[in-house]
């Protein structure tokens, strides 16, 4: 068992062990979202440690519905593809995760069950339920680690039990942490003959259709909107050899051009686990020029560990405030539509619910604009963007929220952006407005962004709602 172990930490792709030498006999591997084979530490154990794998998922009723619906259909179905392949399968089961799992233990006698460690309140608590229940029926329950390129928790400032609170000392402990070896794809996965697969559903309640395919189009591309891509480890990995091969070197001078699209996209595979963090990592930091993107990543695992330490995140100031939000009803309406009367923001706004997906500096005018001029609680931002984005997930999302908002981990949580000197400094021929606000296309670029000093309204579009503030 320890020789297996130890296989497994060098990263050794090796033929499943014989009969005799296994530790265990029969492991559950529970997917949540860690849809993948390739570097999936609990997978890789399983396959070398136990006599007979069943990968599993459980589609609970309150999986995600909307955007992420469709793309979590596609990266299941992938999956399974992926399992099948490899002589194994995906089994599917419709319920309650935890009455699922235990139900599916005992059908099978199952030694143990494994999983992926998780941050939110919600994951955690069902790790805790799960490892109870598992503990009543004598089933070990372990989780391991892949949602993050470190876990959560294991760097602690001066090593104390607290989480680092502010990113730049994160970061230097962070990138100079020694990492676990990346693990390949198993050989094979041996599994229960004969067990029923289960139906992956065709959709969910709510769920809504992505307009076009487009995963490939957005790679460094330009022209219209760019659609809904495809959910998927496949797609996943085709996405990162591309971003690896042709883009990565351009990030640091690229990624805060808004038009451009000159960003990985690889948010919504992350948030899926379609891909690990710790191997795009690996492979970017070979790469030159990489670092500013890897630095991007140590972000991810950075809101991570804060919401590990502080998993209320989604819904309490991580820093107190005294003052009390507005509560307006039209202007939170416009801001959902894209119907502000500030070019920029409609743009994010607009491009949120066309693609599912906004440029990182759009996120962040559109956020500040919510929460400093118009004075309305980040919570209602964070709820039209989790339920919009294909890659909402609750440490994200929240943490860049709460940050924007002044009560979160920024330095300076005082700062306001100007959304019109960031519309000049970051989309400076207005081709991100015009792509996304059709009622401005015809301007020229000195107008594009202060429509309202023009002489005469636009046909169709909207007054701006807060006084605009001087360029
Ligand atoms: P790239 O620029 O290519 O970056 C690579 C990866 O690094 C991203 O895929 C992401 O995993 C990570 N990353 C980049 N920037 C950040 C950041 N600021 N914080 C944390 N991780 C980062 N990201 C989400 O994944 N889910 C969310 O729900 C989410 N909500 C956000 C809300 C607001 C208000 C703001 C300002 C940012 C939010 N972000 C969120 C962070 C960021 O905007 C997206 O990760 C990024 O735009 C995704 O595009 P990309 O994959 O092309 O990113």
């Amino acid at each position: 068992r320890i020789l297996f172990r130890m296989a497994i930490a060098a990263g050794c792709n090796r033929s499943p062990p014989a009969a005799e030498d296994v530790g265990v006999d029969t492991v559950i591997v529970l997917f949540n979202r860690d849809l993948r084979v390739h570097d999936h530490p609990a997978l890789a154990a399983a396959c070398q440690e136990a006599r007979r794998v069943v990968p599993f998922f459980v589609v609970e009723p309150g999986l995600p519905s909307g955007r992420r619906g469709g793309f979590l259909l596609d990266c299941l179905t992938d999956l399974r593809a992926s399992l099948r392949r490899l002589g194994g399968d995906l089994i599917v089961r419709q319920g309650e995760v935890v009455a699922e799992t235990v139900r599916l233990a005992g059908e099978l006698s199952a030694d143990a069950v494994w999983a992926s460690a998780d941050v939110s309140e919600y994951a955690r608590s069902r790790e805790k339920r799960l490892a109870a229940e598992c503990k009543r029926i004598h089933t070990e329950f372990r989780t391991f680690p892949g949602v993050t390129v470190v876990p959560p928790g294991e760097l602690t400032p001066n090593g104390g039990g607290d989480h680092y609170r502010v990113f730049t000392p994160y970061w230097r402990v962070w990138s100079s942490t020694r990492r676990r070896p990346l693990l390949p794809a198993p050989a094979r996965v041996v599994t229960v003959p004969g067990l029923e697969p289960g139906r992956i559903p065709s959709s969910f309640p709510g769920m809504r259709i992505r307009p076009v395919d487009g995963s490939q189009a957005s790679l460094n591309g330009h022209g219209g909107s760019r659609g809904v891509p495809a959910g998927g480890e496949t797609a996943a990995r085709e996405r990162l050899e591309t971003w690896l091969r042709l883009c990565v070197a351009d990030y640091d001078d690229g990624h805060d051009d808004m038009a451009g699209d000159r960003t990985s996209k690889l948010s919504a595979y992350l948030r899926f686990g379609c891909v690990s963090p710790l191997e795009v990592v690996t492979r970017a930091e070979a790469e030159a020029g990489g670092e500013p993107f890897v630095r991007q990543l140590c972000w991810r695992d950075f809101y991570h560990q804060v919401t590990f330490a502080f998993p209320q995140i989604n819904r309490v100031d991580y820093r107190p405030r005294k003052e009390e939000w507005r509560e307006d009803k039209d202007a939170l309406d416009a801001w959902r539509e894209g119907q502000t009367g500030i070019p920029i923001v409609d743009a994010g706004m607009r491009q949120l619910k066309s693609e599912g997906w906004m440029h990182n500096r759009a996120r962040m005018i559109v956020a500040s604009y919510l929460v400093r001029h118009l004075r309305l609680d980040w919570r209602a931002g964070v709820e039209h963007f989790f339920d919009y984005l294909l890659d909402g997930d609750i440490a994200n999302n929240s943490g860049n929220w709460q940050w924007v908002a002044g009560t979160g981990n920024d330095t300076r949580p005082n700062r306001v952006l100007n959304p019109i000197r960031q519309a000049k400094r970051f989309d400076p021929e207005g081709d991100y407005v015009r792509r996304y606000v059709p009622e401005l296309s015809h301007l020229p670029d000195r107008a594009v962004h202060e429509p309202w000093k023009l002489p005469s309204p636009i046909k169709n579009y909207p007054k701006p709602l807060t006084t605009p503030p001087a360029a």
